[in-house]
């Protein structure tokens, strides 16, 4: 993920420099086809804008706007609040091409024209939401939200987003927490030798990672959490890759420190 920062200094936000603390993740999207997020940051860097999120996502990068700990402007009040005074907000750009009615619903929206996009601003947030759930210690199911999942629970304005847009592409709030949490516990290194009593967690990043390894050698291995014959054999693959255990002392069945070590590198 390619994060830049390019603050807002002239929004209120940014000159207040109210402090909060991190407590919840709310993800956004524009509302308006401009894929720019320099654009939107032209419109939202003044002192009388009214609105102010912490990042922007780009296809190609997420632009931070506001220090994460600052208080921003970004999903309004709701009926018992706002989580504007908890939360870090962060606005997808949307792609060229529609127009909206009634609020929040798309018009001429070209779903597989964007197929590509999509996929791309997509992974940019569930990286970027991976890693501040890491940096402020967040549980990816619990404390992610959408805004119109915070407007249900009475803590926003009522707004669409994102669930007006995800699932045109067959993707949910669900799926994105699904998404962050399998990334989180892919970026976690295993702590000790990982064998078939290891956690299901542990397993699967052994599993992703040799599947790498062995991609187009040996057939991927099912993240299913199991360390089976097929997981042995791969694992028995890999050692050879690296020109290991060319005496056949190990029979696979455990991945000590020094593969997972190895494996870090992939
Ligand atoms: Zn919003």
């Amino acid at each position: 993920m390619n994060l830049t920062k390019k603050y807002m200094t002239k929004n209120r936000c940014y000159t207040n420099g109210t402090k909060i603390q991190v407590t919840k993740l709310v993800l956004h999207s524009t509302g308006c086809a401009q894929p720019d997020a320099d654009v939107h940051i032209g419109n939202w860097n003044t002192a009388i804008s009214s609105a102010c999120p912490h990042a922007f996502i780009e296809t190609d990068r997420v632009v931070q706007t506001l220090p994460w700990d600052f208080k921003g402007w970004h999903v309004g009040l709701g009926s018992k609040g706002s989580y504007n005074s908890c939360s870090i907000g962060v606005e997808i750009c949307e792609p060229k091409g529609h127009t909206y009615k009634n609020g929040s619903t798309m018009v001429n929206y070209d779903v597989k024209k964007n197929e590509e996009y999509f996929a791309k601003v997509y992974e940019n947030a569930v990286e970027l939401f991976a890693r501040l759930c890491y940096d402020f210690l967040l549980d990816p199911m619990k404390d992610i939200l959408c805004h119109s999942e915070v407007h249900a629970l009475g803590y926003g304005s009522n707004h669409g987003d994102v669930m007006h847009w995800f699932p045109k592409h067959g993707k949910s709030m669900d799926t994105f927490r699904a998404d962050v949490r399998a990334r989180i516990m892919a970026n976690a290194v295993p702590n000790s030798t990982i064998t078939v009593n290891s956690s299901t967690d542990d397993i699967n990043w052994l599993k992703s990672k040799i599947n790498k390894v062995i991609d187009g050698i040996y057939p991927k291995l099912d993240l299913n959490g199991v360390y089976d014959a097929k997981t042995r054999i791969a694992v028995l693959i890999t050692w050879e890759l690296f020109g290991w255990n060319k005496d056949g002392q190990d029979d696979g069945w455990r991945a000590g420190a020094k593969t997972i070590k190895r494996l870090t590198q992939y």
